[in-house]
């Protein structure tokens, strides 16, 4: 395929914005190569500036569970849009959002609306710091929260795709306050835990980690992490901006059944749009600005488009009870696909999945932390990436990331990928 205009694209953009991009993984700095260039997206499939069609993994990267320009969702959006964008002022569609989520996730009574999934994981934080009174957070390496200052301690994601899991800007004073543990791992947090009593304000994790790749919690990780909370007076905050809505209608805490304290979310809360949240039970939530002291705001928090699109989607998720267990079915029927082929031509590689979220590292033995996920992060999946690009199949520019799939994905789009696969592998 030929990228012509995407290039040109590229260049300009390069004149006046850093690196070309308003997010660095989109840059391909991982696979090297130019970056493509979106012109618009339908269900399935993109479309790029130079004509291509795209079967898309990446949805945004989680957003889009039901597929570009879902018909409801762009409907409320226009809808909204003719009665005013922003008023800075309460409006009813924000309670009833609100309602919906609260009733479709366990053990959360109030939730507060943001832009952005780094904003969320701050400001949960930042709650969890002010209600215990207590000043450091043990995070894991490879997890990644957004890019607040805190959480840019071995983070995972683009900033491990780029070298820089520990940015330059962030403070020595900040840097100490985040304890960093290896995720399934138990005893690298009791070490931590012991090493710093009556400090650690709270633990954050993703409960499937989606930032080095995918990678599930394993022999009860997540409860070992809730009983160590409870004896420690340790609030637990599962980040839930990947997993929210799409693991389960519940998120995590439900296919799990671990109840986490603090519970973060962006991405499928918004429907496409910019909006984050965090939510917890009302002895918490109250602890926040202006029923409590813990500040907190945002001029366009809660934006009516925004609202109006996140509603419609949970309002989608919601009613169609079906929909994750297609996609657990889909993502199964593509995980085997792929297995199968990448035996046949004796490729290393371990594919880990948990509902559908799924990734395959191009490395021999278990994938379970981040320096196992490292191992992945190789010429081969550069190889692989290009692979797909080039016979149409769009897959994350980088082996830290997940595939997310989609409801809209056909069986037929599936067959097709795993046949792309085929000619790929034959490549590597
Ligand atoms: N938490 C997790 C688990 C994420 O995957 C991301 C983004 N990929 C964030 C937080 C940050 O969200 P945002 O990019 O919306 O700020």
């Amino acid at each position: 395929m030929i990228y012509k205009r995407s290039s040109a694209l590229f260049a300009e953009a390069e004149c006046v914005i850093p690196g070309g991009v308003n997010s660095p993984v989109r840059a391909f700095k991982g696979v090297g190569g130019t970056p493509i260039f979106v012109k618009e997206a339908k269900g399935a499939y993109l479309y790029d500036e130079d004509g291509h069609k795209l079967i898309d993994y990446i949805n945004s990267w989680g957003p889009m569970i039901l597929g570009h320009a879902y018909e409801p969702v762009v409907k409320a959006v226009i809808e909204k849009a003719k009665k005013g964008t922003s008023f800075g002022m309460p409006t009813e569609i924000e309670t009833q959002i609100a309602e919906l989520a609260v009733s479709m996730v366990p053990n959360i009574d109030k939730i507060r609306f943001v832009n952005s999934g780094t904003e969320a994981c701050m400001s949960a934080v930042r709650l969890a710091r002010g209600f215990t009174g207590k000043d450091k957070i043990i995070k894991f390496a490879g997890c990644y929260h957004g890019h607040s200052d805190s959480f840019l301690i071995q983070a995972g994601s683009g900033a491990s795709t780029f070298g820089v899991p520990n940015s330059p800007g962030v403070t020595k004073g900040t840097a100490k306050d985040t304890l960093l543990a290896t995720y399934n791992n138990i005893e690298s947090v009791k070490a931590l835990i012991e090493d710093n009593q009556e400090e650690i304000a709270c633990i954050i994790i993703e409960p499937v980690a989606g930032n080095m790749g995918c990678i599930p919690p394993k022999d009860n990780f997540l409860q070992k992490l809730r009983d160590l909370c409870d004896a420690h007076n340790i609030l637990l905050i599962f980040d839930e901006v990947m997993t929210g809505f799409r693991l389960a209608r519940g998120g995590a805490q439900e296919l799990f059944n671990i109840k986490a304290d603090i519970v973060c979310f962006g991405k499928v809360i918004g429907g496409g749009l910019p909006v984050g949240a965090f939510a917890a039970r009302n002895e918490i939530m109250d602890y926040l600005a202006p029923s409590g002291p813990v500040y907190q705001a945002g001029t366009l928090s809660g934006n009516p488009l925004a609202m109006a699109a996140g509603l419609a989607m949970l309002t989608e998720l919601n009613n169609e009870v079906e929909i994750f267990k297609r996609l657990e079915e889909k993502t199964a029927y593509l995980h085997k696909g792929i297995a199968k082929v990448l035996s046949n031509n004796a490729v290393v590689n371990t594919i880990n999945r948990m509902g559908s979220m799924i990734s395959v590292h191009f490395a021999k033995g278990d994938v379970v932390d981040f320096d196992s996920s490292a191992k992945g992060n190789n010429d081969t999946f550069k190889k692989f990436f290009h692979g797909m690009l080039q016979r149409g199949v769009y897959i994350a520019p980088s082996a830290f990331e997940t595939w997310f799939i989609t409801d809209a994905l056909t069986y037929a789009d599936l067959d097709d990928t795993i046949a792309v696969v085929n000619e790929v592998v034959k490549t590597l």
